[in-house]
């Protein structure tokens, strides 16, 4: 057994992988390792998973092995449990009639290895290896991977007119790898981009966030607005609104607030980015997050403007500090810490020149994003259940019905105990709505 055949996987799962392989073969089937893992190995990156393939029926597969689950079976894909260890196993196949754009209405099971990699997305996904290492690569895709090339398999018009998906797939191996696209390739894309408004934008989400999440997003962001792919999917983004300028530094941020600096990069409103992750079909966290950061920064802008045109412009020594912390403490209250956290990261990535703000106001950001730490830390309460008197504490010792008031007066005491004016102890709190009711 060659035990240098996978240097980038899990040693165990590389071993059951081979045992799975090894008892297809013994059967008398064929069985190879096939697509990605092969690619990534041959590429130096980290192995996930793998997937196998073989010439055995699925009926024949799930009869050879303990534990296996029959998972897409009409496809001919069944999942082999190896020592808790899991592998896609599926039977060679062709996939005929793409009528939707998007997925073949037949498949059909054959016996040759060659016939099956002819059906898969770019010559490097459609190598197999079998069990000692050798490799069947009919398209040239090792050529390719070394020359870092994405290449369809065959006619690239006909493959992404099959298939929309493939041709952000392309675009994502191509930013992922920092490859480039063979040319046929990029010009079949272009011909037949309008086929991605059939591909579902889940589908299209996750390509996304990948090119995203990737070493070099910027890189793939020019691909998807180069090729004009971005302005074909179902809920187009607002591409031509973006300021290539803001983005230059994405990469120094995590993944999901890249998504944060890409929306405000469009200058979009924190409505119609709720709307546009909606329909993205983000989860309601990442949403939520994304938004409140859009909102912190409209808000910040307008605070630090309306603060700057109270002072006397110039002199950076008349800079209206305490009613910038306390604008932000404002937005701690509404918004929470996480965002605050956030909208810091994001300001160290976007130029200033961006929100194209007077000097004058511009030195007030700065103020803020300066002193923000220091404040944020300081405001040991910025939520009502914090507090240390409850609503039904405060009805009872003003002994007056609740209504109104009563949620006016708790946000009164929470911005006073969160900006340091009073201590958060029940017995200041109470003298303190007494005082305030006394004078209204
Ligand atoms: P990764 O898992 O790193 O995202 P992958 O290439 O393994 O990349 P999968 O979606 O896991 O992608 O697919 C496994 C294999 O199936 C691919 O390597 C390719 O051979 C084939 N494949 C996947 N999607 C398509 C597609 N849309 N059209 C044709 N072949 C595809
Ligand atoms: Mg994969």
């Amino acid at each position: 057994m060659n035990t240098n055949t996978w240097q980038h996987a899990d040693p165990e799962m590389a071993l059951h992988g081979r045992e799975v392989i090894h008892t297809l073969t013994t059967a008398g089937h064929e069985a190879y390792w096939v697509g990605g893992c092969v690619r990534d190995e041959l590429l130096g990156r980290a192995i996930h998973d793998m997937d196998l393939t073989t010439s055995a029926e699925p009926e024949e597969v799930l009869a050879l092995f303990l534990h296996v689950i029959p998972t897409g079976i009409q496809h001919g894909t069944v999942t082999v449990m190896q020592d808790g260890h899991a592998f896609e196993v599926t039977t060679f196949r062709t996939e005929s009639g793409y009528t939707d754009h998007r997925r073949p209405t037949e498949v059909s099971f054959v016996k040759d290895i060659r016939e099956d990699l002819m059906r898969r997305d770019f010559t490097m996904n459609a190598i197999a290896m079998a069990e000692h290492g050798e490799r069947v690569d009919p398209f040239g895709g090792e050529a390719d991977l070394r020359a870092s090339l994405v290449r369809c398999v065959g006619r690239a018009e006909e493959r992404f007119e099959e298939d929309g998906l493939r041709m952000l797939r392309c675009i994502r191996f191509a930013s992922v790898f920092r490859f480039r696209v063979a040319y046929n390739t990029w010009k079949g894309m272009i011909r037949r981009r309008e086929g991605l408004q059939y591909i579902a934008m889940e589908r299209v989400r996750v390509e996304l966030e990948k090119v995203l999440a990737g070493p070099d997003p910027l890189r793939g962001l020019e691909m998807l607005g180069r090729s004009g792919l971005l302005g074909c999917t179902k809920v187009p983004v607002p591409w031509e609104q973006c300021d290539a300028q803001a983005l230059q530094e994405i990469v120094q941020l995590p993944a999901e607030l890249r998504w944060g600096l890409l929306l405000m990069s469009c200058r979009l409103s924190s409505e119609a980015a709720d709307e546009l992750l909606r329909a993205w079909t983000f989860s309601n966290a990442v949403r939520l997050r994304l938004v409140h950061l859009l909102e912190w920064e409209t808000e910040l802008i307008s605070h630090a403007v309306a603060i700057a045109g109270n002072s006397v412009s110039g002199d950076s020594d008349r800079i209206n500090v305490e009613a910038l912390r306390r604008s932000w403490i404002r937005l701690l209250i509404k918004l929470g810490k996480d965002t605050a956290t956030d909208w810091l990261e994001l300001y160290k990535t976007l130029p200033s020149s961006f929100r194209g703000l007077p000097p004058w106001v511009e030195k007030h950001v700065k103020k803020i994003a300066e002193l923000a730490n220091s404040w944020t830390q300081q405001a040991v309460v910025v939520r009502i259940k914090d507090l240390n008197i409850t609503g039904n504490e405060l009805v009872q010792a003003m002994n007056r019905p609740g209504g109104p008031w009563l949620g006016q007066m708790m946000e009164r005491l929470l911005q006073a105990v969160a900006c340091g004016d009073i201590p958060n102890e029940t017995e200041t709190l109470l003298q303190e709505v007494k005082r305030v009711m006394s004078s209204e």
